[in-house]
């Protein structure tokens, strides 16, 4: 993910252009807010750009309009009552205080019991449950790794986890290595296999052209949903910052 690039305005819409050494140009627009990020070949002018954009004014906005529908969450302030994700399932935070090592415990298949000292404020407690959920990845991630490797014929020098504001996984060809989002751990399983599947497939060919739709089709024909499922409210985050 690289944060730099050369930010324009369309007709108001804010604009961030990376220069990358692609062969298409890559219009997408971001939640939360309806960030609009242009992935453009190093060949393409400026203007060309612009006019790209131009374009897909109606499409990006309706984008936009859609994100700001959204029911977002509130931020967290990791107190009893308030509803995390696991898996795709909704549980309650219980705050329980006490003396001994910080840790969280699934109770009930409803409750998040978040055992921590007193003295714990909000950003310790959500350290607490971040590594949970990292914990949980890394239990989640290798047999899906395993699975899908022996099945596309391709293997990843490494995986990891990390949090990533504006992608699900990442896959760098050079190194052969894969990235998993954190957030990931928030969602149905079937869309952390989705990602792990899109990522290796990335192995095989680097680029989101027709060979690469023709694999996912292949092998997970039903990654247009788990895609959708991804992008779907309620946001994961509610503090991704741009
Ligand atoms: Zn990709």
């Amino acid at each position: 993910m690289s944060t730099d690039g050369l930010e324009i305005r369309v007709a108001g819409v804010a604009v961030q252009i990376v220069r990358k050494d692609i062969k298409n140009l890559h219009l997408g627009v971001y939640p939360p807010n309806g960030r609009v990020r242009v992935a453009a070949p190093l060949s393409v002018r400026d203007d060309a750009v612009r006019l790209a954009v131009v374009g897909k004014l109606g499409w990006i906005k309706k984008q936009q309009a859609k994100f700001a529908a959204q029911p977002r969450q509130s931020k967290r302030e990791m107190v009893s009552g308030e509803s995390h994700y696991f898996l795709g399932r909704r549980y309650r935070l219980r705050v329980v205080e006490h003396q001994g090592p910080a840790r969280l415990v699934l109770q009930d298949r409803d409750f998040f019991e978040l055992y921590v000292r007193p003295d714990t404020d909000a950003k310790g407690r959500e350290r607490v449950l971040q590594n949970w959920y990292r914990e949980q990845l890394r239990r989640l991630i290798p047999p899906l790794v395993a699975k899908w490797q022996a099945i596309l014929g391709v293997e990843a020098a490494a995986w990891g986890i990390k949090k990533m504001k504006t992608k699900w996984g990442a896959c760098s060809t050079g190194t052969r290595r894969i990235w998993l989002n954190l957030e990931l751990a928030k969602k149905p399983v079937q869309c952390l296999e989705y990602i792990v599947v899109h990522e290796l497939v990335h192995l095989i060919e680097r680029h989101h052209n027709d060979r690469f739709i023709a694999l996912m089709d292949r092998h997970l024909p039903r990654w247009r949903q788990y895609r959708h499922e991804l992008d779907a409210a309620p946001l994961a985050h509610s503090d991704w910052v741009y």
